[in-house]
């Protein structure tokens, strides 16, 4: 079994990496999951025969466009824009749109690669997708930002639609930049349809969107603490990032018992011995997106934390780790600084957020550890509950979705647990989610024949 499951991973990442040069993230991604599911396509030649894993690394289709806009001082910019469409077996193209200065091709495919696995687990009909632009929204006006959404939106618009690829925010797309990429939207293709999710309340957004991520890794959290006989009462949490998924997940932690005693951005972090209470959440809300300032701002305004420029969160202590802000953020030296500090359960908000010998460390050592795929679902699962009451033309109250929302991640937790136990009892929630999501994709493509 290993013999096999190592010369399937070595040469299929060969041709891939040959295929696909300097993509390092897409190769990550890939090899994660394919050490996963080599065990079981060793089981079921025929996947291997009708070349499956080939299938679903190439994606079906990669729209790449040029973004023209034009700043308030009248000077010409111009950036990339992507597209990735990875997979539709089980539903229309779903994920997320990213504004960082960091996109590129290799990070548009890592994520399309996870969302399609990531998608499958939420038990939805949705495929997986992925978009952006190198274009940065931070130290922009409102009026740059809007031009840039509208400028993005003329091209893509027309490669998505309500039945073909529904796009949503992702880092740097927030509630301002769906509603300005929806806006254009609807004026050029004349329609009011649930194409974007992430949408305002008041014009088809569904309640608990904003909070779906953050709180559905706390939901999935608390899984996979009473596996332990655990909860989040009385540990202590760090958080990195302090956007969408990094305020909702200190919010529900918080309100789950728990001390919430980090926050970071790409230029450092903050950290409050005493921890966060709904009065400095608030601020931080404020701070982030309303006044769009930056982190450090915080101990300005609560001078008992400290500000560290340049570091992350992971030399404090805590027993709880929840990575929120990007990809490869906690690596191998941050791994064993948490775990000499006792952490026991890391839950990853952000979408692969820590490097695979960090991943290494924390299975070897038997803690609890959590892949972004399995317990960031919440947010896309909310979207495709969006989807369907857009629909519908309906609007279901907050205890629905946040019921919905509950069960959806108590579901991939249960499929965790079947694919993921151990003989010995250890939940490799990697492996886990990996088998699970991989099997239904799969299945539907073999049904669909060599398309
Ligand atoms: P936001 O843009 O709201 O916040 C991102 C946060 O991460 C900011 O604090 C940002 O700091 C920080 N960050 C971004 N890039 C870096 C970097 N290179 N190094 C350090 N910090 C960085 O995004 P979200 O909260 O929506 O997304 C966070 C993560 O969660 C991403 O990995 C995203 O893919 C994932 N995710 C999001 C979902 C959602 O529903 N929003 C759903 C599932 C996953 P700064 O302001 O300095 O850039």
């Amino acid at each position: 079994m290993e013999e096999f499951v190592q010369k399937y991973v070595k040469s299929f990442m060969a041709e891939l990496e040959a295929k696909n040069p300097g993509e390092k993230e897409f190769h990550q991604a890939v090899k994660e999951v394919l050490e996963s599911v080599a065990p079981y396509l060793e089981q079921y030649p025929n996947l291997i025969e009708q070349k499956i894993m080939e299938r679903m690394v190439e994606p079906e289709r990669v729209i790449m466009f040029r973004v023209p806009w034009m700043d308030d001082k009248g000077e010409i910019h111009i950036n990339k824009g992507y597209r990735v469409q990875m997979n539709s077996a089980i539903g229309p193209y779903k994920g997320g749109i990213r504004f960082h200065s960091s996109v590129n091709l290799s990070i548009m495919k890592f994520l399309a690669f996870e969302q399609t696995f990531k998608n499958s687990l939420t038990t939805l009909p949705m495929g997986g997708a992925k978009g952006g632009s190198d274009f940065s929204p931070r130290g922009k006006s409102d009026a740059e930002v809007m031009r840039f959404c509208q400028s993005f939106m003329t091209e893509l618009q027309r490669h998505i639609g309500p039945d073909t690829d529904v796009p949503a925010g992702d880092i740097g797309v927030g509630g301002r930049e769906v509603g300005f990429m929806f806006g254009q939207y609807k004026r050029l293709r004349d329609e009011f349809t649930g194409t974007l999710t992430g949408k305002g309340q008041t014009w088809g957004g569904s309640l608990m969107r904003p909070e779906a991520t953050g709180y559905g890794a706390c939901y999935f959290a608390q899984s996979m603490l009473a596996t332990r006989g655990e909860s989040f009462e009385g540990k202590t949490v760090a958080i990195s990032g302090s956007g969408n998924v990094a305020q909702y997940a200190a919010q529900k932690a918080m309100r789950l018992g728990a001390k919430v005693v980090t926050l970071s951005d790409s230029n450092g972090f903050v950290y409050d011995p005493d921890g966060l209470t709904e009065e400095k959440l608030n601020y931080v809300f404020k701070l982030k997106n309303v006044i769009r300032g930056r982190i450090k701002e915080y101990v300005k305004q609560y001078p008992t934390a400290q500000y560290f420029e340049g570091k992350r969160p992971w030399s404090i202590k805590c027993d709880i780790a929840m990575p929120c802000a990007t990809q490869n953020e906690l690596n191998a030296e941050e791994a064993k600084m948490l775990l000499d500090n006792g952490c026991f359960c890391v839950t990853e908000g952000a979408n692969m957020p820590t490097t695979p010998e960090a991943i290494a460390l924390f299975q070897k050592a038997k803690i609890l550890y959590s892949p972004g795929k399995a317990s960031n679902a919440g947010g896309v699962a909310t979207s495709g509950l969006e989807m369907s009451q857009n629909s519908i033309r309906q609007k279901w109250t907050a205890e629905e979705v946040d019921n919905m929302l509950h069960r959806i991640m108590s579901d991939i937790h249960d499929a965790c647990l079947k694919y993921g136990t151990e003989p010995d009892g250890y939940i490799n929630y990697v492996k886990g989610a990996n088998i699970a999501g991989f099997i239904k994709v799969a299945n539907a493509m073999m049904d669909q024949g060599l398309v």
